[in-house]
């Protein structure tokens, strides 16, 4: 299935060939009107528009944008839309140049290094700002990144996979699926690491769906992003994957982890395990935490520092692969008044089982409460998590935590809640049609990979 995303080279042409099209999103009398002018994207030209002069690039617009209005990159950066009027005149100032992205050559590779390999799958990491639309969009490959950043010759001998072009968003469980195989295929051909580049939107989804299909692997598996577009003076991309690559070629773990800086500064990159890391802000380089862990490893001026015991070893024989995920999962947050109706109709519609993100210590209103135990009646697993994302769910504090224990619902202690819908998926994947409840909460409460019973580290918190 995750072939049929996979992009062709065929694809990939036309992609730079939509790079070229001409007057892209412009139509009607305002696309004659730049025509007549022989304007094209990228040109610097000239406004007047109910008395105001603008000056600025013409850059393309969406096709389903209001077509009466052309945009223009200003001096400052920004893009500003222009009403096109009757009295509205257009000139063109000075013809532009078409960025165009060379691959500098492959640098030569050490033959006596580790050897990696950089399976991309896209992301703001592999983009770059597209000049279509002014947007960023990925278009860089594993084999594109290598040849911007020689520095990685130097750590490792490496070999580079396109397995996607996406962004995260975009991510589903077939790519989970299709990650994983690339994944096992390579631990199979014997590399001494993985680097998997992606978008950061929902790079905690993967790194835990990771973790459950790839348990206890022999070599380091990295994931790893960035915030900013490489052809920004402000990203991470570069020092991101530096560090990606070091940890794979060289840490002492078989683990499932995350590369993203530490804050925002370039100097300290932090691995978290993939079973305990969030994104938790939308636009800091320092956007990832380890939430009830600390951060395993920080590699920080080319070494690398582990600094939690109990990791699975390099090397370690008791891998396992288990890539299979059933999405009859549902996650809930609660709200203050939200009724529980919804959780019928789901499960009518053929939900297995729920993971509701209470609040607090795992509450939800009272009203939920039959609802939720003619769920468990029905075989239908409810685990819950809390809201409040640091500390633990403990469900025997107040009344209302009780009742909800004694409906059948699985306090799920400190798991995540995105940790908890993505091994729910794999419970159920795995345990296959027909599986009992009871084993179903057996699963999803057993230690996979480091989700629950954490037991926090001491200066763990907010
Ligand atoms: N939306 C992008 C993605 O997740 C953002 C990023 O890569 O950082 O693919």
């Amino acid at each position: 299935m995750h072939k049929l995303i996979k992009m062709s080279c065929k694809q990939k042409r036309e992609l730079d060939k939509m790079d070229m099209l001409e007057l892209q999103g412009y139509s009607g009398r305002v696309r004659e009107l730049l025509e007549r002018e022989n304007i094209n994207i990228g040109d610097e030209i000239e406004i007047i528009s109910n008395g105001r002069r603008y000056r600025g690039i013409l850059m393309a617009r969406y096709e389903l944008a209001d077509p009466n209005y052309i945009t223009l990159k200003l001096p400052n950066g920004y893009n500003i839309g222009i009403r096109v009027t009757e009295n509205t005149t257009v000139s063109k100032i000075s013809v532009g140049v078409r960025p165009t992205f060379v691959r500098p050559p492959k640098p030569q590779t050490l033959s006596d290094l580790p050897n990696v390999v950089i399976i991309s799958t896209g992301g703001t990491i592999a983009s770059r700002v597209e000049y279509r639309t002014g947007a960023v969009r990925p278009a860089l490959d594993a084999e594109d990144l290598l040849a911007i950043v020689p520095e990685l010759a130097e750590i490792a001998k490496i070999d580079t996979e396109v397995l996607y072009n996406v962004w995260s968003e975009n991510i589903q469980v077939q790519h989970w699926i299709g990650m994983a195989e690339a994944i096992d295929r390579s631990i199979r051909k014997g590399v001494d690491g993985v680097v998997l580049t992606h978008g950061t939107d929902t790079m905690g989804y993967t790194a835990a769906a990771l973790s459950f299909a790839l348990q206890k692997p022999p070599i380091p598996i990295v994931l790893v992003g960035a915030q900013r577009s490489s052809d920004r003076p402000s990203s991470d991309a570069t020092t991101n994957l530096i560090a990606a690559v070091a940890t794979a070629a060289k840490a002492p773990f078989g683990e499932v982890v995350v590369a993203m800086h530490k804050w925002h500064s370039d100097d300290v990159i932090a691995l978290h395990k993939g079973t305990r890391v969030v994104k938790l802000h939308t636009s800091s380089r320092d956007a990832f935490r380890s939430v009830n862990s600390r951060p395993i490893a920080y590699y920080q001026h080319g070494e690398l520092k582990v600094v939690v015991n109990n990791l699975n070893p390099r090397g370690s024989n008791e891998y396992v692969f288990k890539p299979k995920f059933d999405t009859r999962a549902f996650l809930i947050k609660f709200f203050p008044s939200m009724k529980p109706d919804i959780l019928n109709i789901l499960a009518d519609a053929g939900i297995k089982g729920f993971i509701i993100e209470g609040t607090g210590l795992g509450h939800v209103s009272s009203d939920w409460v039959p609802v939720i135990r003619g769920l468990t009646k029905r075989g239908i697993f409810v685990g819950m998590t809390s809201q409040c994302k640091f500390g633990k769910v403990n469900m025997n504090v107040y009344d209302s935590g009780r009742d909800l224990l004694k409906a059948g619902v699985i306090p799920l202690d400190d798991m995540l809640s995105e940790v908890a819908l993505v091994k729910l998926m794999w419970t159920l994947g795995n345990l296959g049609e027909g599986a009992e409840l009871e084993e179903i909460k057996n699963l999803m409460l057993k230690n996979i990979a480091g989700e629950i019973y954490s037991r926090s580290l001491p200066n763990v918190g907010l």
